[in-house]
């Protein structure tokens, strides 16, 4: 039976490479900007109002979290990057942990990268498309924030998006608003064929 997203089950957050979950079932890793609404996104997704914490504040956590998805696949939320206010060191620390988790081998199977639909993907979503792709994965990327565009504008902007992130054809985009709900279904078949 396909996988169905309907039971997430909080496991641990991991702050050090020693605490990474190793134990054959497949992972897929939500990646993104601080603010960009992958709480949102991932509550969306499950049908949950507070599963990820939302408006958390942003950039403060370096770690990482694990959720079991239906008993079956490990949700891997990633910390958030490109908070302007964060510390260097904390800065550091996030890179550092970004670097143990993706040189451990297979991590993750899977990542979806969460951008802004408003904007031009920046430097740091860039390094992230570049972490996912060196660790040898397979990668979604979200345009999230949809509801806030024009119509007139998406197409523009989501060209532009695959342009800047260097997508190939196999690296889906998918227009989402996790305001309104547009995109779930696609996203949610996408991880379900994942899965299988
Ligand atoms: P995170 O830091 O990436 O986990 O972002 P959050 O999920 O906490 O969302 C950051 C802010 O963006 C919150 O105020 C959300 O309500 C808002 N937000 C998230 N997704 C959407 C969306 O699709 N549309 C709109 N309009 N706002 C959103």
């Amino acid at each position: 039976m396909s996988i169905q997203f309907n039971k997430a089950e909080f496991i641990l957050s991991a702050a050090s490479p020693e605490q990474f979950l190793r134990d054959g079932r497949k992972q897929i890793a939500f990646a993104g900007r601080s603010n960009v609404g992958k709480s949102s996104v991932i509550n969306r997704l499950l049908n949950r109002k507070n599963l990820a914490r939302v408006g958390a504040t942003p950039g403060k956590t370096t770690q990482i979290n694990y959720f079991l998805i239906d008993g079956r696949i490990y949700l891997v939320d990633l910390p958030g990057y490109g908070y302007a206010k964060v510390s260097k060191s904390e800065r550091d620390r996030w890179g550092r942990l970004m670097e143990s988790y993706f040189q451990t081998d297979g991590l993750p199977d899977l990542g979806v990268l969460i951008v802004d639909a408003r904007h031009k993907p920046t430097a740091d979503d860039v390094t992230m498309c570049d972490f996912f792709r060196a660790g040898g994965c397979p990668m979604i990327v979200v345009a999230n924030k949809l509801d806030k565009l024009k119509k007139s504008e998406i197409e523009h902007n989501l060209a532009l998006i695959r342009e800047t992130l260097d997508l190939d054809e196999e690296e889906t985009l998918v227009p989402f608003s996790a305001e309104k709900g547009d995109g779930k279904e696609r996203l949610l078949g996408l991880l379900q064929a994942f899965c299988e």
